[in-house]
């Protein structure tokens, strides 16, 4: 499986299940985090289980315990209720019984008293003693029943006949009394015979009772008697209860034991339904008391023979459970058992009892609760066999219990389980803001991994993954010994240190490294790269740097190469390791090919946005093979490094290699050999020579066109193993046209394609300065309603005067315009137009070409300087001036008045570029003094002062103001104030470049003094101006001799340049000295007394921020350089042009042909332009007299550029 795959295939699986893990980490630490994200999500579950189940079970809890209370408290009320309803009842049978006993009392005072003798007894005021008796038993009736012997019959009959007023007395009283409504008198007379009802055919009647009811040996009647309250149908009198068996049953029971005795439930309403009216469906019973003939003594108890009558009292149960609880209160039943076999049962609603019926209704459910208790005293009742003994339930039913039950129990659950609803909610939210920041962590940790990876090989990454655990582990455990405070961590400092100076090692684990036996390392450096880099801007070295090394990462990655490291400009890689593999050499050497030109691709391509020279970088490329020791050196940044010999060798490789070129080791070389590759390998002629090794053999790769699939293509992926497979095959053939085609290339082709970019170059950053002016001028526009004129710009050049009379002391700038700064739109949406920018890049293609083949000024110095210009400038816009606190209009503002105007001008701008661009056009390569020595025609044009600057003015002028940049023109200047502004600037700019001038030096040093002096500090707008005015002066100055002021190879370069220049021109006999003489003490002079001082005004001016202390250092250190090694390169300068110049013949110079240059400035001063076949001619008359470097295919493709453009625009004219 490989890296990649791993990757896949862990993307696939973490996008299913949907786990957080980290895509880009190996096996190892991806599946660590899987398995803590199973750690985390088992614990998620039990947590969510354990709050499920704490939720039901606090939930039931709470619901049985509030339900459970609610039980309680009808328990506990039942019970109240239950203890009071059969208290109540045991009262009211006490009081019957109590108040049957004060009257039966009261009756046998009353017989005593009155000497009466039973049965003949009437009682007084029977009536009112009955009615007390019932009020307080709540009896129904009371009736007064004697014992009758048999003997005492008649005599019974006669004595009732006799005493029955009673019955009239009584009933008046009810009627007194109110008791009863019945105003009637007594119908009739009582029976005057004892009597007994008799079944028979036609019902029940009346019959005499003649014989009477054993008891105790004597046959005894007893009849009713007196009644309260009184009956109206005296019928009832006279009725022997004992013939009636349930009577006579209670009677004899009332005899045996000499107490009173209850019926059972029963109906015996004849007794009272003569007197009162009474639902007998309701259950009664009937209560027999004793009346006795005299008191006991004090010791002795009542006998049966000392009964004498008996009272019976009807007691409904009705009325006896009446008012017992309040009112409210419902649902009680109440069950009545006898020992007769009787149920009965009533249901207690409040006051108010109701008969359910005979039998007990009471609900079983509540059979747990019931509450059972006697009914009356039983020792002041009989209790015997034969009476019937009352129990009371008392039950509780669903409608009391309902009472006590309440939503409650729901309640406190819904609330307690929305508790725990809410706290899983929350603990959910907490999950997911967990979620959140682990994704983010996870996220930084892939990022972190992703460059852990980079730096790492993976197993070696694993490795310091599983260290750091390791070691995170023990710091927490050192921590927990230890604690946090201050003094624990100081203990720790010190135990560090010891540790340290015990000479252990500073790691707990063993050193991570390996031994790879087998392993072909690349050293890859970047060619000129220091010193391209002293001209740029550090992120312009940066860009540089970044794209190379992405485009060779991107080859590592597809070539399965690993990358150990950068090292400024080097770029380290190694091949079999940290998986061993055999093709280690192969791989490489495939790598190092593809490097090489992929930075040849990307260097031309760059050199467009970094400028002249950048195309010229290339790689220079060293191999060797042999056994790496491969490690992570812990620490600070730890990193992943390679030891060994073999490491030291490949560096010695590439440092001996060349430009361009892959240099093997003898050890790599015979890899490939091995490998089937020895068609690769070129001998090289000479040995290296080292201190270590002594001689080596070495070889080149011999490298052929690109590969088809330089990245990403998988195809030449593990095709190393076979000899030739059939991509292989097909790239060679490719690599073998490729070969071919790049022969043909001539180095004029070459040269014209390093043209082209400079032209191309040079056109951009035009390009990107007019759309500023664009910006700038609409914005202006806008804000005072102008129009644009349609009318081109003009501007009147003195007749008379040459272009050095245009000189000004101060060049006045526009005033700052805060409103234009703000209003103005971004300059990079600005369209030129096309017809502008192809005429901007033909205009900036025309002055290359009229700048002359020499040495030094060249259309490439121009370049550099116009380089240097956009580099300076730059810093003047963005100088280290502290604006975060101001916002961008105040910016503006201070960098306006920091800079003196320049910075908010973008054609001042302009004008500088453009000045660098012409300054040198048709430079004739020899000083202006030999010009004006010999007396050549331009010189005598201009006066003999500042020749060339001011030739170059106009040459480059007039080409501006032809016909066919009539829209480049347009763009630059609208206004001919601007086109006056923008003359001006050039000309000063053009003519500040002239150093050797004494008088125009003296004049600009009082200018210097009069501007930055301390004592003329006015802050008026004509010094600001005049200060201004002398800073693009020095910034074109010292970009014109920047080269002085950059890296020692750039100075060197250019240096010999000139050196080369001036060497042509002694050797054509157009200089007095030979320059090798005074070169060395020329270049000494030159640096102190210009280059330094120019550097330290860049810097006094103010203006242009680290980049004047740059230059300085740079001219300082230069300076130095030139004082040690001056005198040898000198001498090696002679040496190669002494050697140059026997070879070839001495170049016979036309450059000071009398007649060809006068005749340019002559040309585009006069108005000969309008003829353009005479210009097509002349230039091309120009430019075939040119003889430089450059080839005859390259010249004639320019001649033909210029005629065609020419031509065009003449066709176009004509049309
Ligand atoms: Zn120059």
């Amino acid at each position: 499986m490989t890296f990649h795959d791993e990757d896949d295939d862990m993307n696939t699986k973490s996008m299913e299940t949907g786990e957080l893990s980290v895509s880009h980490a190996s096996t190892g630490s991806s599946s660590f985090a899987r398995s803590e994200t199973r750690r985390v999500t088992r614990s998620k579950y039990i947590v969510a289980g354990v709050i499920f189940v704490a939720a039901v079970l606090v939930g039931s809890l709470t619901f049985v315990f509030a339900r459970n209370q609610e039980e309680d408290d009808f328990e506990t009320q039942f019970g109240e209720y239950a203890v009071e309803i059969v208290d109540i009842i045991n009262q009211e049978a006490n009081s019957a019984l109590a108040a049957a006993n004060s009257l039966s009392v009261a009756i046998t005072t009353f017989a005593l008293s009155s000497s009466a003798v039973w049965p003949d007894v009437t009682v007084p005021d029977f009536e009112l003693r009955g009615f007390h008796n019932n009020i307080l038993s709540k009896s129904l009736q009371v009736s007064l029943a004697p014992l009758v012997r048999a003997d005492q019959k008649q005599e019974w009959e006669i004595y009732a006949q006799q005493n029955e007023e009673w019955i009239d007395e009584g009933l008046a009283v009810a009627m007194e009394r109110e008791l009863t409504d019945n105003t009637e008198e007594k119908s009739d007379s009582i029976e005057d015979f004892l009597w007994r009802f008799a079944e028979g055919d036609s019902g029940t009647s009346v019959v005499q009772n003649s014989e009477g009811t054993n008891l105790g040996g004597v046959n005894y009647f007893a009849p009713i008697w007196q009644q309260s309250p009184a009956p109206h149908d005296t019928q009832i009198v006279n009725y022997d209860i004992l013939s009636h068996p349930i009577l006579q049953r209670l009677f004899s029971t009332m005899w045996n034991s000499v107490q009173p005795v209850f019926s059972e439930a029963t109906d015996l309403s004849f007794i009272y339904e003569g007197a009162i009216e009474d639902d007998s469906e309701h259950p009664h019973t009937y209560v027999l008391h004793p009346v006795f003939g005299s008191f006991v003594d004090n010791n002795g108890s009542y006998k049966s023979e000392d009964i004498v009558a008996s009272l019976i009292t009807v007691l409904p149960f009705d009325q006896l459970l009446l008012d017992m609880i309040p009112e409210g209160v419902n649902g009680i039943d109440i069950v009545m058992e006898n020992t007769c076999n009787q149920h009965f049962t009533y249901s207690i609603n409040g006051p108010v009892a109701t008969f359910v019926g005979y039998g007990d209704h009471h609900d079983p459910d509540y059979d747990y609760m019931g509450f059972a208790v006697e009914f009356g005293d039983h020792s002041i009742s009989a209790h015997t066999e034969e009476s019937c003994n009352y129990m009371i339930h008392v039950y509780p039913t669903s409608i009391f219990e309902e009472e006590y039950h309440s939503n409650k129990p729901v309640v406190y659950t819904v609330v307690v389980v929305s508790v725990f609803v809410f706290t899983a909610l929350v603990f959910l939210l907490y999950d997911y803001f967990v979620l959140l920041r682990q994704r983010k962590v996870m996220e930084a940790a892939r990022r972190t991994n992703k460059i852990v990876t980079a730096l790492f090989p993976a197993n070696v990454r694993d490795r310091i993954l599983k260290d750091a655990e390791e070691q995170d582990e023990g710091d927490r455990q050192h921590k927990r010994g230890f604690g946090f405070g201050a003094k624990a961590q100081l203990k720790d400092f010190v135990q560090d240190d010891n540790v340290l100076e015990n000479g252990n090692s500073a790691f707990d684990s063993k050193p991570i490294a390996d031994l790879f036996p087998d392993a072909t390392v690349m050293f890859a450096d970047i060619v000129g790269f220091t010193a391209w880099s002293s001209v740029r801007e550090p992120t312009q070295v940066f860009s540089l740097l970044e794209t190379v090394y992405h485009a060779f990462d991107e080859i590592a990655r597809s070539r399965r190469v690993f990358k150990v490291e950068t090292v400024g400009d080097c770029y380290v890689a190694v091949a079999g390791l940290p998986e061993a593999r055999k093709d280690h050499a192969v791989v490489m050497a495939r790598f190092a090919r593809d490097c090489l030109h992929r930075m040849n691709d990307l260097t031309k391509k760059l050199e467009l946005t970094l400028g002249p020279d950048t195309g010229d970088l290339s790689m220079r490329i060293g191999l060797h093979s042999g056994p790496v020791t491969a490690g992570v050196l812990r620490g600070d940044k730890s990193r992943f490094q390679l030891f060994g010999d073999t490491v030291n060798t490949a560096s010695k490789i590439e440092s001996s290699g060349s430009r361009n070129r892959i240099h093997l080791s003898t050890e790599t070389a015979s890899l490939l050999e091995a490998a089937g590759k020895g068609h690769w390998l070129k001998k090289r002629e000479d040995v290296i020579r080292t201190k270590v090794k002594g001689d080596m053999q070495t070889y080149w790769l011999e490298v052929k066109a690109p590969s088809i699939a330089p990245t990403g293509s998988s195809a030449s992926d593990g095709q190393t193993e076979e000899s030739i497979s059939p991509t292989e095959a097909k790239r060679m053939e490719q690599e073998k046209a490729a070969k071919k085609e790049e022969k043909a290339k001539s180095k004029a082709d070459m040269d014209e394609d390093k043209l082209r970019r400079l032209v191309d170059w040079n056109s951009d950053v035009l390009a990107r300065l007019l759309r500023q002016i664009v910006a700038h001028r609409n914005a202006t526009k806008r804000l005072k309603g102008t129009v644009s004129s349609s009318t081109p710009a003009k501007l009147e050049i003195k007749s008379g005067g040459t272009v050095i009379d245009e000189v000004k002391e101060i060049i006045e700038l526009p005033e700052y315009d805060p409103l234009a700064a703000q209003y103005q739109e971004d300059p990079q949406s600005i369209d030129l137009g096309e017809a502008a920018q192809k005429q901007l890049r033909d205009y900036v293609m025309l002055v290359a070409t009229f700048y002359r083949d020499n040495p030094f000024h060249n259309f490439e110095h121009a370049s550099h300087v116009t380089m240097s210009v956009v580099k300076l400038l730059s810093r003047i816009i963005a100088p280290d001036v502290n604006s975060k606190n101001a916002n961008n209009h105040d910016h503006a503002a201070t960098l306006h008045d920091h800079t003196y105007g320049i910075t908010s001008d973008p054609l001042t701008q302009f004008a500088c570029v453009f000045a660098a661009l012409i300054h040198d056009t048709d430079h004739s390569g020899v000083p202006n003094a030999q010009l004006v020595k010999e007396g050549a025609e331009v010189a005598k044009i201009y006066d003999g002062k500042s020749v060339a600057e001011q030739n170059s003015v106009d040459i480059a002028w007039d080409l501006l103001m032809h016909k066919n940049y009539t829209d480049l023109r347009h763009l630059i200047c609208e206004t001919d104030e601007e086109m006056r502004h923008f003359r001006e600037l050039v000309v000063n700019s053009v003519m500040a470049t002239d150093i050797v001038d004494k008088e125009l030096k003296a004049l600009r040093n009082a200018r210097w003094e009069k501007a930055f002096a301390e004592e003329n500090q006015v802050d008026s707008r004509e010094n600001n101006n005049r200060k201004a005015t002398i800073v693009i002066e020095h910034l074109i100055q010292a970009s014109d001799i920047a080269h002085t002021m950059q890296h020692w190879h750039i100075y060197r370069k250019w240096n010999e340049r000139l050196f080369h220049e001036m060497y042509d021109a002694w050797r054509n006999g157009r200089s007095e000295k030979d320059p090798s003489e005074f070169w060395y003490n020329g270049e000494i002079g030159f640096f102190d007394f210009y280059i330094i001082p120019l550097a330290k005004k860049l810097k006094e001016c103010g203006v242009f921020g680290v980049s004047s202390d740059e230059y300085l250092n740079y001219a300082q250190k230069n300076r130095a350089e030139w004082e040690a090694q001056g005198h040898q390169v000198v001498e090696k300068l002679v040496e190669k042009y002494t050697a140059e110049y026997a070879n070839h013949q001495v170049r016979l110079d036309d450059i000071q042909d009398a007649d060809n240059v006068p005749l340019r400035s002559r040309m585009f001063r006069s108005d000969t332009l309008s003829d353009d076949e005479g210009f097509l001619a002349e230039v091309e008359k120009q430019i075939d007299d040119e003889d430089g470097d450059l080839s005859e295919k390259s010249q004639e493709d320019l001649v033909a550029r210029a005629s065609s453009r020419l031509t065009r625009g003449a066709s176009k004219e004509k049309l």
